[in-house]
């Protein structure tokens, strides 16, 4: 079986077990394959959540809900957003201060156009936290 029919496989799949990706992961430990259309190699787990799931609305993770990076079970796989992942403590690397504003908070500072300190009150933030937002120096992402 070729990594393309494996992904076939893994998007029509049907059990409960995790079913892991035999082929090459790369250095976060997800599945990887070589993705011809993009000339790439891309995480598998993330072709297999669109491929089951359909594509997400706005930017999201592929979330393993079963927390094994290997695997590429469709019912173990979901679209979350980066903020939910990380206050789940997967995705490591952003700092501590990031994680205390939802995805809809940044969303909503970023198009607050009051004064930052009144909006930085409102949030319970540091108005530099709030300027950071607004120039996109943070959350980049959303
Ligand atoms: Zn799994």
């Amino acid at each position: 079986m070729t990594p393309k029919d494996f992904l076939a496989h893994a998007i029509a799949y049907i059990g409960d077990e995790c079913l892991l990706w035999p082929f090459s992961v790369n250095t976060r430990g997800y599945p990887q394959m070589w993705y011809l259309p993009d000339r790439t190699n891309r995480e598998v787990h993330l072709l297999v959540c669109i491929g089951a799931h359909g594509r997400p609305a706005s930017k999201m993770d592929a979330s393993h809900a079963c927390g094994v990076p290997r695997c590429v079970n469709r019912n173990h796989l979901r679209w979350r957003t980066r903020s939910a992942n990380l206050s789940e403590g997967r995705n490591v690397g952003a700092t501590h201060s990031q994680t205390t504003l939802t995805a809809e908070q940044v969303k909503m500072i970023r198009a607050d156009t009051r004064n930052r300190r009144l909006i930085a009150a409102d949030y319970g933030v540091h108005k530099d936290t709030v300027t950071n937002i607004q120039k996109r120096r943070t959350w980049q992402y959303i």
